[in-house]
């Protein structure tokens, strides 16, 4: 089983992928943190995020694999857990541009759907109903308002008690929102046969109610076809 979790940055996709994954005992692919992983390498390495050449040297020595522990997936960068440290807004910068690169996206996209082929999987991601899983049974393209997903960005920090400014979240997740969705390969977009979930209106429990609702309806499906 298969299902893809879709969306912008914000749009509480791990949270609710989490939630289902632990409920159905599934995995949970946060693909995303694989991005982060490879922009934590590139970081270390001093490569500038528009240095093409560069990072496609570099990525040949990144080797990212995932762990699970307890249900939670930590992601491995050469042999070290670095899940403590690919929150931050420079990691999230640097993720998002180098996942133009046509090389780091074939590396990550690669380990990703080994995963969904050895278990089954909750998947969350840009790509993963157009791209990675274009097969998968159910397919969620999870959406909010900037205004809110900045909002809850914002209180997320707060809560870790850092430092932050509700204007410049807003303006970075715009930032993130546009560069993903115009790069060439792979951009964030709804796939043709996704249901759109927008979670503007809603809190984290009905979100992830509403979710289970759509999956519980397609595995239906699927049971009976
Ligand atoms: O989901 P998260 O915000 O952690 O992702 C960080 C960045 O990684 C995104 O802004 C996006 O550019 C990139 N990404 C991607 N494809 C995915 C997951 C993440 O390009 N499947």
């Amino acid at each position: 089983m298969q299902i893809a979790i879709d969306g912008p940055a914000g749009a509480g996709k791990s949270t609710i992928a989490k939630k289902l994954a632990s409920e159905y005992g599934y995995i949970y692919v946060d693909t995303g943190a694989m991005y982060r992983a490879m922009a934590l390498y590139l970081i270390r390495c001093g490569i500038s995020a528009d240095d093409k050449e560069a990072i496609e040297k570099a990525c040949e020595y990144a080797d990212i694999s995932i762990r699970f522990i307890d249900g939670d997936q930590k992601v491995i960068l050469n042999g070290e857990d670095v899940n403590g440290l690919i929150r931050t807004q420079e990691v999230s910068n640097m993720a998002s541009a180098s996942s133009v690169n046509g090389k780091v996206r074939e590396k990550l996209v690669a380990l990703q759907q080994k995963l969904a082929k050895d278990s089954d999987v909750v998947m969350d991601g840009r790509d993963i109903g157009t791209k990675v899983l274009p097969d998968a049974e159910v397919k969620i393209f999870l959406t909010a308002s900037t205004k809110v997903r900045a909002k809850r960005r914002y209180e997320e920090l707060k809560e870790k008690g850092e430092d932050c400014d509700l204007a410049a979240i807003e303006r970075e997740i715009k930032e993130r929102d546009h560069r993903d969705m115009t790069r060439t390969l792979s951009p964030l977009k709804q796939a043709d046969d996704a249901i759109l979930l927008d979670t503007s209106d809603m809190d984290i429990e009905q979100a992830v109610k509403e979710a289970g609702r759509i999956i519980g309806e397609k595995r239906n499906e699927c049971h009976s076809c």
